[in-house]
């Protein structure tokens, strides 16, 4: 099993912060967001010092996520300098474009806005020390993809997908962006979301909904590990609405799923 710790490279942000993870998806839809959510509580339960940013400029949902949709970020001066500094929820030091937008109205930026904006997010907020910093990037392939490649010295990526054809064919464009010659951010593997449905009255069948095993058999076609399957759970669903992550009950089957995700990622 690879260890993540490499060192910053120079110049890039955040060098107090040990391990970089960014989420990503093809897709929208696919659970990406959720899955970033819980891996990071999931770290955080396991006594980590964490950090997420919300980097879905167009969708941001880690805010309702947590249950923290009200919160506005205040800034404090440090060594003469304004710094955002980020909400905390469940120990995990949370920043979202969501914060300072309404969220009833939709965000229409331009690339350049979104990406300088998020370059605020990372350069102008009081992350201070961190052991795991994780980012639910936006969905696809674009310019803010590759402004916080080239900001921050990113350890490793996840790709998340359902395993229907539509997503596992967008899932290979996104790891094709991480691991092509201008971008060399490690994939640390696949999390095939939706994977199953298992109705509570039949406990021993499985339902493919979106497909069997797609995610496993594009990790093997790609040489990528798969990190999990993570099935359709209806409280997995709800605990994003309620804004308690179901990764804070390491004792179901759903925490212990994404238990079992974070242990793949350290
Ligand atoms: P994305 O970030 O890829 O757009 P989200 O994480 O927002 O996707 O998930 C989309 C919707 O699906 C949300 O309502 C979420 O609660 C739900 N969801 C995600 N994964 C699961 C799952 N494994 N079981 C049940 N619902 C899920």
């Amino acid at each position: 099993k690879s260890k993540q710790l490499q060192q910053p490279e120079p110049g890039k942000l955040l060098p107090q912060v040990k391990n970089i993870i960014a989420v990503s998806s093809g897709k929208g839809g696919v659970g990406k967001s959720t899955v970033a959510a819980n891996l990071a509580v999931a770290l955080a339960q396991k006594g980590y010092k964490v950090g997420l940013l919300d980097a879905d400029i167009f969708g941001p949902s880690v805010p309702k996520m947590f249950g923290v949709e009200d919160a506005r970020p205040f800034a404090e001066e440090i060594n003469g300098k304004d710094m955002i500094v980020p909400v905390e929820k469940y120990g995990i030091k949370i920043l979202s474009i969501g914060f300072f937008v309404d969220k009833d109205s939709a965000v229409v930026w331009r690339g350049g806005m979104a990406s300088n904006a998020l370059k605020q997010l990372i350069a102008d907020a009081n992350w201070d020390e961190l052991d795991y910093f994780v980012l639910d990037l936006p969905p696809g392939t674009s310019d803010i993809h590759l402004t916080l490649v080239q900001t921050l010295a990113i350890s490793g990526a996840i790709v998340v997908t359902t395993p229907q054809e539509v997503a596992l064919a967008d899932a290979r464009k996104g790891i094709d962006m991480f691991t092509n010659d201008k971008v060399h951010v490690p994939v640390l593997g696949l999390v095939e979301n939706m994977a199953w449905f298992t109705p509570a009255e039949l406990p021993e069948n499985k339902y493919f909904i979106f497909g069997k095993e797609g995610g496993k058999k594009l990790a093997e076609s790609l040489g990528v590990r798969l990190l999990g399957q993570i099935p359709i759970v209806q409280s997995i669903c709800e605990g994003g609405d309620k804004g308690v992550p179901v990764a804070l009950s390491p004792n179901t089957i759903t925490g212990k799923a994404f238990e079992k995700l974070a242990e793949q990622v350290i």
